[in-house]
C-alpha cells in the first residue's frame, strides 16, 4: 500500500499541473489539521483554494495519507503542516514534497524553540498542540500572512488586513476565556484528559494538567498508568475527567472505572476538541467556537 502509494505520489509530481493560471490566479493551499485549515482559511479568505486533508474527529498523530491525498498534495503551491513531529506518519510524505519545489511550511516555524515545551520522553522533541496557547496561534496567524504575501504578493495588503482582523478576534477570544476561567477556584484547575494535548493550555491558563497518554496517541496507556492517574485523581479530589473527540472513549473510561472500583467518584465531564476541532458549519468547527466550548465544559464540569 505505502509503495502504490509512493508510486501514484512520483506519477502526480511528473504531471502536476501547479500553477496559479489554472486556478483563476489563486493559491492552492493545502492544510493538514482542522485548526490549520481554520486559521490559513481566516488569512487567505476568498483569494486562496484550501483543501484540508483531516476531517472533524481525525487523529493526526495517526493519521496516514491516502491516494486522494497525495493529487492535492502534489497540485498545491503551499502545505501547511504543524510541524514538531504532530503528523508523525505525513513526514516521509513532505519531505518528497519539499524535494519537489512544493513549498510546505511547519505552522510551528513562526514560534521561537525557547518557548516550546520539551517532551520528557524523547529528546530534542517539542510538545506540537501550540494552538492551545492564544498568543502563539495569534504569532502563526502572522506567519501565514507573510507567506501567503510572498507566494502571491499582489493580493499582500488582503492578506494582511485578514490577518489584522483575525488577530483581534484571538485577543478578545483570549479575555473572554480568562473571565470565565477566573469563576473555577485555583485548587480545583485541574485537567485530567486521554492525552497530553493541553500542556500549553495549562501553562496560558493556569491548570495543573495531566494525560492519560503521552504527547502522542501513538502510545497506549499501560495499566500502571490508569492506576497511578486514578490514585491523582482521588487524592486531589478531582470531579471530572474529559473525553477527546479525536481519540476513542475506552481510554477515559477505563480511568473512570479505575477510580470506581477504588469506591471513590468521577464522572466524565464531556467532550473537549483537542487535536481536531468540531464539524464543520458548526461553531466548534471554528477555532474560536472550540476553544469557547471547551472552557465552558471545563469550568462547568470542575466547578
Ligand atoms: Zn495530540
Amino acid at each position: 500500500m505505502k509503495k502504490l502509494v509512493f508510486s501514484l505520489l512520483i506519477f502526480g509530481l511528473l504531471f502536476n499541473c501547479k500553477n496559479a493560471q489554472e486556478s483563476n490566479g489563486k493559491l492552492n493551499i493545502v492544510t493538514t489539521t482542522t485548526m490549520i485549515t481554520d486559521l490559513v482559511s481566516n488569512v487567505g479568505g476568498d483569494k486562496i483554494n484550501i483543501q484540508g486533508l483531516m476531517g472533524s474527529g481525525v487523529d493526526p498523530h495517526l493519521y496516514k495519507a491516502s491516494e486522494g491525498d497525495v493529487s492535492k498534495l502534489a497540485n498545491a503551491d503551499i502545505i501547511f503542516y504543524g510541524g514538531l513531529h504532530l503528523e508523525g506518519k505525513l513526514v516521509e510524505v513532505f519531505e518528497k514534497m519539499g524535494h519537489q519545489n512544493i513549498k510546505t511550511i511547519a505552522v510551528s516555524d513562526a514560534l521561537d524553540e525557547s518557548t516550546l515545551i520539551s517532551s520528557e520522553s524523547f529528546a530534542g522533541n517539542y510538545d506540537p498542540h501550540i494552538w492551545f496557547n492564544i498568543d502563539y496561534w495569534i504569532q502563526i496567524t502572522e506567519y501565514v500572512a507573510r507567506n501567503l504575501s510572498k507566494e502571491n504578493p499582489e493580493n499582500k495588503s488582503f492578506f494582511q488586513a485578514n490577518s489584522k482582523t483575525y488577530i483581534e478576534k484571538l485577543q478578545v477570544l483570549k479575555e473572554k476565556l480568562r473571565a470565565t476561567i477566573e469563576t473555577l477556584p485555583q485548587d480545583k484547575r485541574i485537567l485530567v484528559t486521554a492525552h497530553d494535548a493541553f500542556n500549553y493550555f495549562g501553562i496560558a491558563f493556569d491548570f495543573e494538567v495531566v494525560g492519560l497518554q503521552g504527547l502522542s496517541t501513538a502510545t497506549e496507556a499501560g495499566v500502571q498508568d490508569v492506576q497511578k492517574l486514578a490514585a491523582f485523581i482521588i487524592d486531589k479530589q478531582v470531579k471530572a475527567i474529559f473525553v477527546e473527540s479525536s481519540v476513542p472513549k475506552r481510554t477515559i473510561e477505563a480511568l473512570q472505572a479505575a477510580v470506581i472500583s477504588k469506591k471513590h467518584d468521577v464522572a466524565i465531564g464531556g467532550t473537549l476538541y483537542s487535536d481536531a476541532l468540531g464539524n464543520a458549519g458548526t461553531l466548534e468547527g471554528t477555532y474560536i467556537g472550540m476553544f469557547e466550548y471547551n472552557v465552558k465544559t471545563i469550568v462547568n464540569a470542575l466547578k
